[in-house]
């Protein structure tokens, strides 16, 4: 038998967390702890609202499991029980926790990967007034960020974007407008974009308008994140993303997140790893895939006014291992 238990935690953040679709001041994350034999393991998701998430659906489709889960359900099986999403992930999670510790190993050297000493991150610069973001795109820069994901929505954008680019001339810039654009106007925007020096675009417009990217011609890549959860969107990606964003809460674990990560890069996307508002324990989750994307976005943590332990040690714009 394996001991299971499911719960909640409430996670205050130190800044409040404000993108396009949402304002949030605190992160509520759902724990699956597992114990088998003597050995302790855990996995967290974050369930989340735009996918018809809550915390409460989605500790009520991890308890429809235990039994199974209690009888050494194995991560194979539970690709099949549960759909992909943030329920699947805190159990999948904390599988292939306890194969790790079971073993001995890190989750990453289990998993056969062997990361470098560091990783850079993208710090996320949350939408404000254009002095407000451009404050704290020059604050993060100073502190040694390179890579800034700038997220937006469908307002003041050159005034934003302009006021950051010359706030934070040497970054990195990719802009995330969650799904708040339209198809009138984009190609402008883009091209503006492109002028700012800006390194991508993610998920302009509403998954449902994929079809409006067919035949864009852009001048910077677009990246799929709301469009891609699993194996499964990227059909409907072809012609009209260069990049998907894989974030274990949508692919339902880790076992899917590899599975999309090769098929994607087999089909000819560039590949990125984001994270949710999340402690350490969801972003050592999905580290084995750290060193395979072109951006790792996996500032979760460092949002939140205390860590999870053993935490991570994050300095700014740096992930160290
Ligand atoms: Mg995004």
């Amino acid at each position: 038998m394996r001991n299971v238990k499911v719960y909640e935690e409430t996670w205050p953040l130190h800044t409040p967390f404000v993108i396009s679709r949402s304002a949030r001041s605190e992160a509520r994350v759902v724990v699956v702890e597992l114990e088998e034999d003597g050995i302790k393991a855990s996995g967290e998701c974050t369930p989340y609202p735009r996918y018809g998430e809550s915390e409460a659906s989605v500790m009520a489709q991890i308890l429809t499991i235990v039994p199974q889960l209690e009888n050494r359900l194995s991560r194979e099986e539970l690709q099949t029980l549960l759909p992909p999403g943030a329920a699947r992930n805190a159990v999948d999670s904390a599988l292939w926790d306890l194969a790790a510790r079971k073993a001995n190993q890190t989750l990453t050297h289990y998993a056969g990967v062997t990361l470098p000493q560091s990783i850079t991150t993208a710090q996320t610069v949350v939408i404000g007034t254009p002095e407000q973001m451009a404050a704290s795109a020059a604050a993060l820069s100073e502190k040694g960020a390179q890579l800034l994901k700038v997220k937006l929505d469908d307002h003041l954008i050159s005034e934003r974007l302009v006021a950051i680019r010359s706030a934070a001339p040497a970054a990195t810039l990719i802009v995330d407008a969650n799904e708040s654009w339209h198809a009138e106007g984009l190609a402008a925007r883009c091209q503006l974009l492109a002028d700012l020096g800006v390194a991508m675009l993610e998920q302009p417009l509403p998954a449902g308008d994929d079809e409006m990217l067919a035949n864009f011609i852009h001048p910077l890549p677009i990246c799929a994140d709301e469009s891609c959860h699993t194996r499964e969107s990227l059909a409907s990606l072809h012609g009209r993303y260069e990049m998907v964003n894989i974030k274990l809460d949508k692919t339902g674990g880790l076992t899917e997140a590899l599975a999309l990560a090769d098929e994607a890069a087999k089909q000819g996307f560039a590949l990125m790893l984001g994270c949710m508002i999340c402690t350490s324990r969801a972003i050592s989750a999905a580290l084995p895939l750290a060193n395979r994307v072109r951006y790792a976005d996996l500032d979760g943590p460092t949002w939140l006014a205390v860590d999870v332990e053993p935490a991570l040690h994050f300095t700014t714009g740096t992930l160290h291992l």
